[in-house]
């Protein structure tokens, strides 16, 4: 086909002018060399001048024409694409149906494409077009679309949470705003159609275009709009919130430190003042000065909890392992907790084997483990008690070890502190280990002591929970992985 025939191809042009869909015809370097009146009405131009001359993949977000450009290979291959988006004269989105003919002859191959904008919302459904696009532009929360986990529409919040532009958005997976680990979950949540059948949250690290991590709450909310499958994504920023935590941490940790000192300073005195004056002092003087150092001791371990909390809360928590006999933590804490020990007369029988092995860990926070399930049983076991604490070995693959979070294949060791106290209620025994969860609420304690006991159990890749028989007693069992042993 000549120059001149090709020109006879869009001699019709008053006639295509009158047309509601949008017509373009591009040459075979995909350059625009017409466009009727409609299709400049429909991105919003006055007329085609700013149209013609352009490759036409510029009318459309990147990547969006690869959707229907890879299904034309053939002449006259009509691909109809009814959820396509093309971009209007300020680059924002426009929802349109596209139809891209290829078609050559005589040595030329040209392509045709016909654009309908997507009906307006029904009328009677309330909300315009402007109105929806208002809510969009004005929300607290980024809000993007996706459609086959691809980013198709973003709002001016998500671009400012992001960093990135809507025109760099477009085409791009959600996932690879996400850090490594989120992106798995998250990828499975909106893999395949039909996978998200109901909204949910979960927390996510979005990694921004200035290679920061901001912490977020993501929405995920499954749509549909004509067939197609939609995912909306509400993206709304904690990272203030994150920061408000951290300064109560860092507040809470500053302030347990410092009364460290002046606590130890007392301490030493308390037991000065007993140890030296204990002959010349009458029996109701000595209980006072057993009752402070008791109370000393308690404030310490206190204080400790604090500390250790807010340190695992902060993230710069290490473990230093070691090989740790843990019968010699046992009696390190038993030795520390002997006044209370000895003031209500209660026995602690140990029944640890000859040959346990030792465990991999950190001594100062398996001391702080036993310290805390040693103190509760103190607390709660009647004056003239028994407390037992009993240790096995545990071979790999044993039952208990089918718990998720344990190593299957790994040699352990169990320990298990038992009680003759008041017991715990069932729908308790679980909650006691979360953070402030006590069964008395107005009791004594600040409810930490198992929190830890669990984050420090975890840390070591073990496990902890507790049996209890209401007026019998309650029995804390952990498993710890034993050293070399897998
Ligand atoms: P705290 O002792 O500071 O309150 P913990 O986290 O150590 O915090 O314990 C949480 C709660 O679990 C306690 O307040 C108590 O209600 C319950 N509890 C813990 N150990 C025992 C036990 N051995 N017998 C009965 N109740 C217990």
């Amino acid at each position: 086909m000549t120059a001149a025939s090709f020109e006879s191809i869009i001699q019709g042009r008053e006639f295509l002018d009158l047309l509601q869909e949008g017509v373009w015809v591009a040459d075979e370097r995909g350059v625009c060399v017409y466009a009727n009146q409609s299709l400049a009405a429909i991105l919003g131009y006055e007329n085609t001048t700013a149209l013609v001359g352009r490759p036409w993949h510029e009318f459309f977000p990147p990547r969006e024409p690869d959707r229907f450009l890879k299904a034309v290979p053939d002449s006259r291959d009509l691909r109809l694409v009814p959820d396509a988006l093309m971009l209007d004269k300020q680059g924002r989105p426009v929802p349109v149906s596209v139809g891209l003919s290829r078609h050559s002859s005589g040595g030329l191959t040209w392509y045709v494409g016909t654009v309908l904008a997507a009906a307006a919302s029904a009328e009677g459904s309330g909300l315009s077009e402007e109105t929806g696009r208002q809510l969009l532009a004005n929300a607290e929360d980024g809000i993007c679309i996706l459609r086959d986990g691809l980013v198709i529409n973003a709002n001016a919040r998500f671009e400012e949470l992001s960093g990135y532009q809507a025109n760099q958005l477009y085409g791009t997976p959600l996932v690879r705003l996400l850090s490594g680990r989120d992106r798995e979950v998250v990828a499975a949540a909106i893999a395949g159609p039909g996978r998200l059948s109901a909204p949910q949250s979960q927390r996510v690290a979005l990694s921004t275009r200035s290679g920061d991590e901001l912490t977020c709450e993501l929405r995920l909310v499954p749509s549909r709009e004509n067939s197609h499958a939609l995912v909306l994504v509400f993206l709304h920023d904690l990272s203030q919130m994150r920061r408000a935590e951290q300064s109560r941490t860092d507040f809470v940790a500053a302030v347990s430190h410092e009364l460290r000192t002046p606590l130890a300073a007392i301490k030493e005195s308390v037991s000065l003042a007993a140890e030296s004056a204990s002959p010349h002092l009458a029996e109701r003087e000595r209980r006072y000065l057993q009752i402070a150092q008791e109370e000393i001791s308690r404030l310490n371990r206190m204080i400790a909890n604090l500390l250790e909390a807010s340190r695992m809360e902060s993230g710069k928590f290490r473990l230093d392992l070691q090989e740790v006999d843990l019968a010699a933590i046992l009696e390190r804490s038993v030795a520390g907790l002997s006044l209370f020990i000895n003031r209500k007369k209660i026995a602690v029988e140990r029944l640890f084997p000859d040959a346990l092995p030792p465990v991999l860990g950190d001594a100062d926070r398996l001391l702080q483990v036993f310290n805390n399930l040693l103190d509760n049983a103190i607390k709660y076991t009647p004056a003239g008690g028994t407390i037992r604490v009993h240790a096995q070995p545990v071979e790999p693959g044993a039952p208990v070890l089918a718990e998720p979070g344990l190593l299957p294949n790994t040699a352990y060791v169990e320990v298990t502190v038992t009680d003759s106290g008041p017991g715990i209620p069932a729908e308790f025994l679980n909650r006691i280990f979360g953070k402030f969860e006590r069964v008395d609420p107005q009791g004594p304690g600040i409810g930490l002591g198992l929190a830890n006991v669990r984050a420090i159990v975890e840390l070591h890749y073990g496990r902890v929970w507790a049996r209890s028989a209401l007026g019998e007693g309650t029995s804390f069992s952990f498993v710890l992985p034993a050293k070399g042993g897998r």
